[in-house]
């Protein structure tokens, strides 16, 4: 298996394309961004490999987004790859107009009850604008959970693992002899996955994100080998570290209802992250709102209109709390 790194400015950081190719199968795992330079550097590394675009069998990707998907439509093209996505991802991948509409009108009622000023509404729109997804429909095989694969010698199983994305897959397989897993977006080594904003389908987004994180803390994989960055050596660690991260923003949620007493998910988010910009004006409130809701559910907040306030008896609960961070299982 060789990992191979390609350039990414704009979002997580330099992204991950997994080649397998120790049989007659070439198969990549995820594609990178949609950059004429991306696919310039993923077409050198290969050659290094002696591999060309042609020759690729099958693409399995993680999860909808651009910096994963981006150069899928174009190999399969060239080479007339399979490419795999799980079925909740999979109808933006095809292009379906109705998708993107769904998804673009629970986009705009959500900004709206976050209370996100219209200025900034603007500026992602911009962005999600300049995202040329519709113009790269792949032709997709959709998966689904428990999904087994065999790839030259080896089984490739995808695990559904929603939270980041609605439709996010681990693929779980053996490298070197270890019990491996290609895990996306799902579980990174530097910065903890954006839950509640990178996908407004999901739902219960901090719940369906918890619940990964916990199979992935249990499943005890040798390594996570992750869509950004450098490999994960203790990948149930990681997952204890980001749902301890999650316990701790959980009490930051309740303390900033605390401060400011009722307020929107947007005055939330600017007490938690400050001003924010590009599509961090995304990610931000997405993230509280994720929290706010999970909160909600669990009888702790209240929520009126557009605005959220702690539950009765809340307040004397955090008082007492002597460490800053609320058990979220
Ligand atoms: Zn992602
Ligand atoms: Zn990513």
């Amino acid at each position: 298996m060789d990992q191979i790194r390609l350039s990414n400015a704009s979002f997580e950081g330099d992204n991950n394309v997994y080649l397998l190719d120790d049989g007659p199968e070439t198969v990549l795992i995820d594609s990178g961004d949609w950059m004429t330079e991306t696919r310039e550097q993923l077409a050198a590394a290969l050659d290094k490999q002696g591999v060309s675009f042609g020759d690729i069998d099958r693409i399995f990707l993680t999860h909808w987004h651009g910096d994963h998907v981006g150069q899928a439509h174009h190999i399969q093209d060239v080479s007339g790859a399979e490419v795999y996505i799980h079925e909740a991802d999979a109808p933006l991948i095809e292009g379906d107009e109705t998708a993107w509409e769904e998804m673009g009108e629970t986009q705009r009622r959500l900004f709206d009850h976050w209370g996100m000023p219209d200025q900034e509404q603007q500026v992602l729109e911009d962005i999600f604008a300049s995202v040329p997804y519709q113009d790269n429909p792949v032709d997709i095989t959709p998966i689904q959970d428990g999904e087994t694969f065999t790839v030259n010698d080896r089984t490739i199983r995808a695990v559904h693992a929603p939270g980041h994305a609605a439709g996010l897959s681990l693929y779980e397989t053996t490298i070197d002899g270890h019990d491996d897993a290609f895990t996306g977006d799902a579980l990174l080594p530097q910065y903890t996955p954006n839950v509640g904003g990178a996908d407004v389908r999901v739902e219960r987004p901090l719940e369906s994100y918890l619940e990964t994180l916990q199979h992935i803390a249990t499943a005890d994989y040798d390594h996570a080998w992750p869509g950004h960055r450098d490999v994960i050596a203790d990948p149930s660690a990681r997952a204890e570290y980001i749902i301890h991260h999650h316990e701790e923003r959980a009490w930051r949620v309740l303390d900033a209802l605390s401060q400011l007493g009722p307020s929107t998910t947007w005055e939330v988010s600017a007490t938690l992250f400050g001003e924010l910009e590009h599509i961090h004006i995304l990610h931000g409130p997405g993230e509280s709102y994720a929290h706010l809701t999970h909160l909600e559910r669990e009888g702790l907040v209240v929520c009126e209109g557009d605005q959220y306030r702690l539950a009765d008896g809340v307040e004397t609960e955090l008082e007492q709390r002597e460490e800053e961070y609320w058990p979220l299982r």
